[in-house]
């Protein structure tokens, strides 16, 4: 049962990401049913049961409304990301179409767009993507440099069918983002991989991050983000829980990765 719940904003400003150009995030649900073990939102208070905690916001357009239209009029455009802390098209936006509903309204104030998703369901909207593309006002101090108004990013941790069930059970398979990515960069789209979490000892071989940029070309990818795992709170136990049960032999190595910080350090 998926809770409804009534937020006060929506639409949220922030210090510019060096990496996703974005100055905006926006997440049309809370918490995420695709229930990926590294999660970093695990480590707030949805942590243990993200699929039990996942909920609508059922105001997020008529608050997108209210508040990209204050954006506009003082002309304080920059790049939306959807999504930073859920997953805007997982299964129930088939039902919900939230997401698209955004869409619709970003297009019409001509804001950027950076989608940010493990999902194939991001393909239903690429007409009103490709419009967001066309006609969106790039922040003024990006013009020139970017002539896109939609990033399409696609998050993988692995190129591995077996390793990808493990870590991100209900997402769908590395190959179905690839060919998903694939059919973006066949639209026109800037397309690209987010490479992150890279897995410590999993996913991070020199072989296998050459393998993925090599792939993340051949599908089509601009560019390739790489980034890596960072665990804290429930995640860290979680994660813990799932490497006991699938690679017992790497928890050593992991305790040494992790002893002090909560990333590997550089
Ligand atoms: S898809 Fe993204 S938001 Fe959803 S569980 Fe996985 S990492 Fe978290």
């Amino acid at each position: 049962m998926v809770r409804k719940i009534i937020v006060k904003t929506i639409l949220n400003k922030h210090r510019r990401d060096s990496w996703f150009l974005d100055d905006y995030s926006l997440n049309p649900y809370e918490a995420c049913a695709f229930n990926c073990v590294f999660c970093y939102i695990r480590g707030s208070k949805y942590g243990r049961n993200m699929q039990k905690s996942l909920s609508v916001k059922v105001n997020a357009c008529r608050l997108l409304e209210k508040e990209i239209s204050v954006r506009m009029k003082r002309e304080e455009y920059g790049f939306i990301i959807i999504s930073s802390s859920t997953e805007a098209w997982q299964r129930i936006e088939e039902k919900y179409k939230l997401t698209r509903r955004m869409l619709k309204i970003i297009a019409r104030y001509k804001f950027p767009v950076h989608v940010l998703t493990k999902s194939t369901l991001v393909l239903r909207d690429l007409d009103v993507l490709k419009e967001i593309d066309r006609n969106a006002f790039i922040p003024q101090d990006l013009r020139g440099r970017i002539n896109h108004g939609v990033f399409m990013t696609f998050s993988l941790s692995t190129l591995d069918e077996h390793v990808s069930k493990i870590f991100e059970p209900n997402a769908p398979t590395p190959a179905e983002r690839l060919e998903a990515m694939k059919e973006c960069r066949k639209k026109g789209f800037l397309t690209g991989v987010a490479y992150i979490p890279v897995l410590p000892f999993i996913s991070d071989s020199y072989e296998e991050l050459d393998e993925m940029i090599k792939t993340a070309k051949e599908f089509g990818a601009h560019y390739v983000f790489v980034g890596a795992l960072t665990l804290f709170g429930a995640c860290k136990e979680i994660y813990t829980a799932v490497l006991k049960k699938h690679f017992p032999e790497l928890l050593p190595k992991y305790r040494r990765l992790f002893r002090i910080f909560n990333q590997p350090s550089k």
